[in-house]
C-alpha cells in the first residue's frame, strides 16, 4: 500500500480521512472514497454508542457541576462574609458582624471569637492570670443580653441570670453555698406606693411570704460559691468577693424607644468579674484562706440580697476577714488613669488598698470620694459590721447609667479584661497575703435603725 487510512467519527456520522502519502496515484484515492460507504459493523456500531453514552454522562456531569456552583454563589451572595482582620479595634470588629446571625449561631460566636483574638491585644499584664476577653464577652452577652429582660429581681431574667451563674460556678468545680444549691432564696415583699410606684422590703422568714398577698410576694435568690482555702492556719478565714447581678427590668422607653434596661455595665461587668475570679482561683493553686463568691440579688432595691447574706452567711461573719465588692468596670475612667486602671471606694480607710498597692497591682483611691460611693454599694453593709469591704470600680459617672441605653456595645473589652486581671490578682493577694486591717477611724459608724 502506497497510503494509510484512519476512520473516525463525529456528530455527524462515520467519516473517513486518508492520508495519502503518495497522492499521485488517484486510482488509489477513488478507491478510498468509494471505502466511505460500506456499512458498519456491530462492533463498531456498539463503541460509537459506548462513545456517545461516554459524552451524555460527561455532559451531565459538567451541567451538574454548573447547577452546583450558581447555588454557592446564590448563597454566598445571601450569606454575608466578615472578616476580623478587616477592623482596626476589638469594638470596630465586634460592631461590624453581620446582624443576620443570631446571637448564640455558629456564625456569631466565630466571628467573636475571631475578633477577641486578633484585636485584644492588651500588655503583659493579661498573661499574668490567664484571663481570656472571650470568655468575659461570652458571660455578658448572655447577661446583658435582652432575652434576660433587664433582670429585674424576681423576674423570669433574673432566674435566668441566676441559672447561668449558678451553671458556671459548678462548672468551676466550686462548693454550693447556697441553702439548695448555689441558690440562697431571699425572700422580699412589694409595697405599693403613690403613683404606682413600689418600693421592696426584705422579709424575715420565707415563711412570712404567706402571710402578705401573693401579687406583693417576691422571691430571688443569691448564688453562692464557695473555693475551700488549703492552708491549715488560714482556711477558716474567708474573703468575700461579690457583685449584683440584678438589675432594672423592663421600663420607660428612651428616645430610641428601647425599653430594656440591659446593665451591662451595672453590674453584669461586676458579676462576669466575679465569675472570671471564680474560674481563675479554682483552676490555680488553691488559695490559702476561703472565698466566698457571692453574686447578689436585689442591690437596685435597696442591697437586699447583700442584707439577706449577711443574716444567713456561708461563712460565720466573726471568720469573715474582707469583702471586695465589684461594680461598674465596663468602662475605663479618665480620672482613674484610663484603660486597664480601677479605683477602690475607701482606699484610705483600710490597709487593703496598701496591700493592693504593694503586690504592685494597679488599683488607686477613688478620684470621686465626695460621690460617696463607699457607702453606695454592696460592700457598705458588710463594712458596718466591721468587715474591711470596699468596692472595685472604673465608673466614669457615664450618662447610660440607669438607663437602656447601657449595653454591651458601649463595653470596653480591653478595658475590662485588664481590671478583672488586676481582680483576679487582688484577689489572690487578699486570701494568701496579709489580712486586712481598718485604719484607725476608718471603719465607717452604722446610721441608726439600718445596715
Ligand atoms: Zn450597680
Amino acid at each position: 500500500m502506497l497510503y494509510t487510512m484512519t476512520r473516525t467519527r463525529c456528530h455527524s456520522g462515520p467519516r473517513a480521512e486518508a492520508h495519502l502519502p503518495f497522492a499521485r496515484d488517484s486510482s488509489h484515492t477513488l478507491m478510498v472514497l468509494t471505502d466511505l460507504g460500506t456499512e458498519p459493523s456491530v462492533g463498531e456500531l456498539w463503541s460509537d454508542m459506548m462513545k456517545r453514552a461516554t459524552k451524555l454522562t460527561l455532559l451531565a456531569l459538567v451541567l451538574t457541576t454548573v447547577i452546583i456552583l450558581v447555588a454557592l454563589v446564590k448563597e454566598a451572595g445571601e450569606n454575608p462574609t466578615f472578616r476580623a482582620s478587616d477592623h482596626d479595634s476589638l469594638e470596630e470588629c465586634l460592631r461590624n458582624i453581620p446582624t443576620e446571625w443570631l446571637d448564640g449561631s455558629i456564625e456569631r460566636t466565630g466571628a467573636e471569637t475571631a475578633c477577641m483574638h486578633l484585636h485584644s491585644g492588651s500588655g503583659a499584664a493579661l498573661q499574668r492570670s490567664g484571663v481570656r476577653t472571650e470568655d468575659l464577652y461570652h458571660s455578658l452577652s448572655v447577661l446583658a443580653s435582652d432575652s434576660l429582660e433587664g433582670r429585674m429581681t424576681g423576674t423570669r431574667g433574673a432566674a435566668k441570670a441566676a441559672a447561668f451563674i449558678a451553671r458556671a460556678f459548678e462548672e468551676y468545680g466550686l462548693e454550693p453555698g447556697g441553702d439548695d444549691g448555689f441558690l440562697q432564696s431571699v425572700p422580699m415583699a412589694r409595697v405599693p406606693m403613690a403613683g404606682g410606684r413600689a418600693r421592696y422590703v426584705l422579709l424575715q422568714t420565707h415563711s412570712a411570704l404567706d402571710t402578705i398577698p401573693e401579687e406583693r410576694r417576691v422571691l430571688d435568690a443569691n448564688v453562692i460559691g464557695v473555693l475551700p482555702g488549703s492552708d491549715p492556719e488560714l482556711r477558716g478565714e474567708a474573703i468575700v468577693v461579690a457583685a449584683h447581678f440584678d438589675h432594672l427590668g423592663v421600663g420607660r422607653p428612651d428616645e430610641s424607644g428601647d425599653s430594656i434596661y440591659n446593665g451591662a455595665d451595672d453590674d453584669a461587668s461586676g458579676t462576669v468579674a466575679v465569675m472570671e475570679i471564680a474560674r481563675a482561683l479554682s483552676s490555680g493553686p488553691a488559695p490559702a484562706r476561703t472565698i466566698v463568691f457571692l453574686a447578689a440579688t436585689a442591690e437596685e432595691l435597696g442591697m437586699l440580697g447583700t442584707r439577706w447574706y449577711l443574716d444567713h452567711p456561708t461563712v460565720p461573719l466573726e471568720s469573715t476577714v474582707g469583702m471586695l465588692a465589684i461594680e461598674m468596670i465596663g468602662r475605663p475612667d479618665s480620672l482613674a488613669g484610663g484603660r486597664g486602671r480601677a479605683w477602690l471606694t475607701g482606699y484610705e480607710r483600710s490597709t487593703m488598698g496598701d496591700i493592693l498597692e504593694e503586690s504592685g497591682i494597679p488599683i488607686v483611691p477613688d478620684p470621686r470620694p465626695e460621690q460617696n460611693f463607699f457607702l453606695r454599694s454592696d460592700n457598705a453593709p458588710f463594712a458596718f459590721l466591721g468587715i474591711p469591704a470596699h468596692t472595685l470600680s472604673s465608673y466614669n459617672l457615664h450618662e447610660d447609667y440607669h438607663r437602656p441605653s447601657d449595653e454591651i456595645d458601649k463595653i470596653d473589652f480591653e478595658h475590662m479584661t485588664e481590671v478583672v486581671d488586676a481582680a483576679i490578682r487582688a484577689v489572690r493577694v487578699l486570701a494568701d497575703g496579709p489580712r486586712p486591717e481598718w485604719h484607725p477611724g476608718g471603719k465607717p459608724e452604722r446610721p441608726t435603725g439600718r445596715r
